[in-house]
């Protein structure tokens, strides 16, 4: 199997054709080639963050969200006025799972990047450079518990992709790129 550069799918290797030594698909070959005539593919156009710059962002982005997490936990406390039932901790759980995933998908959709992406002058895209779509924003988000539940090794894999690219980069054919 030979993987597109450009979608980031499988194909046959009867399927995909090199360009300059980038294999990509037939599917993506008219954009590719559109974009290396305009000079901004993926041989000089753009800048991938790495594994580690992002992980400084994730490290920010986790801070915030905590945060906020805590302070609606502590409000919700009070509200209930220091009741712990059972009841008062499964809202303040649920208020974090919704902070948890409305967070990067309101930021990712609406600006291509969280607060701590912003910090590092990282942009998420689509492969082709275009921005993605809150529904993208949302299904990298669900995609991302993937990357989380194979004990980080999803995570990890933008450390040795060419293209710098996570797990759930690559199940939602998306790159992170130098704003
Ligand atoms: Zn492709």
């Amino acid at each position: 199997m030979a993987v597109c550069a450009e979608c980031g799918q499988n194909f046959l290797p009867d399927n995909v054709v090199a360009i300059q030594g980038v294999t990509v698909c037939g599917g993506c070959k008219p954009g590719y080639l559109k974009r290396l005539q305009e000079g901004s593919a993926a041989a000089g156009g753009f800048q991938y963050k790495g594994f580690w710059t992002r992980f400084v962002a994730k490290f920010v982005d986790g801070l915030i969200t905590q945060v906020a997490g805590m302070l609606i936990g502590v409000a919700v406390g009070v509200a209930a006025g220091g009741n712990q039932s059972f009841a008062v901790v499964g809202i303040e759980m649920l208020i974090g799972l919704v902070i948890g995933f409305s967070y990067p998908i309101f930021f990712n959709g609406r600006y291509g990047a969280t607060p701590g992406k912003m910090m590092i002058g990282a942009r998420i895209v689509n492969a082709d450079g275009t921005p993605i779509s809150y529904a993208k924003a949302a299904g990298r988000a669900f995609s991302e518990i993937l990357s989380a539940l194979t004990l980080l090794f999803g995570y990890m894999m933008a450390g040795w992709d060419p293209q710098k690219r996570a797990l759930h980069d690559r199940i939602c054919g998306t790159i992170v790129i130098q704003k």
